[in-house]
């Protein structure tokens, strides 16, 4: 309890309320104009995720427009004479891990500004098990937004793993699969758009709670997954109709060829994911496989990019920090081994550079250059032998 003069008392659950009402209000102010003053379009949309993600540019064209028709039709429902009706066009990301799904949504509701919720399809389990309700993901969107309901109803969510939560029937499991149907369903519901009961303090729902009521109509939702095992689907589908064609059919598919770009509805169904969930996800984008050229770019052009936040490292030690070319290959190549795809690539940096950082304060730095090539790679780098003086410091 907080005393005030008098006999004046205010409990922290109320300090924290007013705090909300007092942030909302005052970002209500700052607006001082509807959320959709101006829509950006999809090439604005684009450019942005450009500074960012690297490569990927089907997934990002699919995505600008996907964003820019989301707002269109936002300003459509506020508009209410109008007699089409747009419908939500959700999106799914199928592509191999670490190779920019999350990065893209993030990214995206930076541009955005609006409030943004990361959730995990495998940690979802029907209402009354052990693991999160559904509704849990809206929570955090509202979190996100500060509790302001308006502002998340307009949100963005992210839904990974959304390949794990394949039929019922593939689960070998004798006892009951809380992740099977019950999800979808709900899943289901959320993504078409219902008005949700969200437990305000998360976690599991109880009857005495009181509920905030959440309408998913004109959230947005894009769901990713690795989906694992859907080029063979692919594949098969492609090599399999020239099966018994004579000349001997054989599949012009090579494993190089980006098999996932070819990827069709009927392709994840196959694979798994039961047709409402499908049907809801009308907006198929496949990102494609890193090389090692990509890798490399993801090293050094996005605006946080890790050589660039060495690099500054650096300059806070007064030190200059440089990568030749084969480093930067080296470390790429190191990086696709681990098969974490551009996630390997901190890990392996972040392993390089360890020690430098460690002796770094230590030395006297001015006016040098350390530069990582090819051979500190793969030896292990080394200060002493980086170091490149400056001719006049030296
Ligand atoms: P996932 O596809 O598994 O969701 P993420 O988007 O989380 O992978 O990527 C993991 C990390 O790898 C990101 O934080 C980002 O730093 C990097 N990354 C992955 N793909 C790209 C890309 N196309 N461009 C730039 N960075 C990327």
């Amino acid at each position: 309890m907080v005393e005030g003069p008098g006999d004046v008392y205010i409990c922290t659950n109320c300090t924290d309320l007013c705090q909300n009402i007092f942030r909302q209000e005052r970002r209500r102010v700052d607006r001082g104009q509807p959320l959709f003053s101006s829509i950006p379009t999809p090439r604005h949309i684009r450019d942005f995720l450009d500074q960012y993600v690297i490569g990927q540019e089907r997934a990002k064209r699919s995505l600008a427009v996907a964003v820019h028709t989301h707002y269109k039709r936002l300003m459509h429902v506020e508009n209410e004479e109008s007699e089409v009706e747009l419908d939500k066009s959700n999106v799914l990301l199928i592509g191999h891990t670490g190779t920019g799904k999350t990065l893209l949504a993030r990214t995206l509701a930076r541009i955005l500004n609006v409030p943004f919720a990361i959730g995990d399809a495998t940690t979802l389990t029907e209402a009354g098990y052990v693991g999160e309700d559904v509704e849990n993901l809206l929570l955090k969107l509202l979190q996100a937004a500060d509790y302001d309901l308006e502002t998340a109803q307009r949100g963005i969510i992210y839904i990974d793993e959304i390949d794990k939560i394949g039929k019922t029937s593939n689960n070998v499991s004798i006892t009951r699969d809380v992740s099977g149907e019950g999800v979808q369903q709900s899943l289901l519901k959320m993504l078409e758009g219902t008005v949700a009961n969200v437990p305000p303090q998360g976690g599991r729902k109880h009857p005495e709670q009181q509920y905030i009521q959440l309408d998913t109509t004109n959230v947005l939702f894009i769901c990713g997954g690795s989906f694992v095992g859907l080029e063979d689907i692919i594949r098969k589908r492609l090599g399999g109709s020239r099966i018994g064609f004579a000349g001997g059919g054989v599949t012009k598919i090579s494993e190089k060829d980006p098999v996932l770009a070819k990827v069709v509805p009927g392709d994840i169904l196959e694979f798994g994911l039961i047709p409402e969930l499908v049907g809801r996800l009308p907006i198929v984008c496949p990102l494609e496989p890193l090389d090692r050229a990509a890798m490399v770019r993801i090293l050094t052009e996005p605006k946080n990019a890790i050589v660039r936040q060495y690099e500054h490292l650096f300059k806070l030690e007064s030190a200059t920090l440089e990568f030749s070319m084969d480093a930067l290959n080296k470390i790429a190549e190191r990086a696709m081994e681990r098969a974490t795809g551009a996630r390997g690539l901190r890990a392996v940096m972040d392993e390089l550079m360890v020690d430098l950082l460690y002796d770094l304060p230590d030395q006297d730095n001015d006016g040098v250059t350390y530069v990582v090539d090819g051979d500190a790679v793969d030896n292990g780098p080394s200060l002493e032998r980086m170091a490149r003086r400056n001719k006049e410091s030296a």
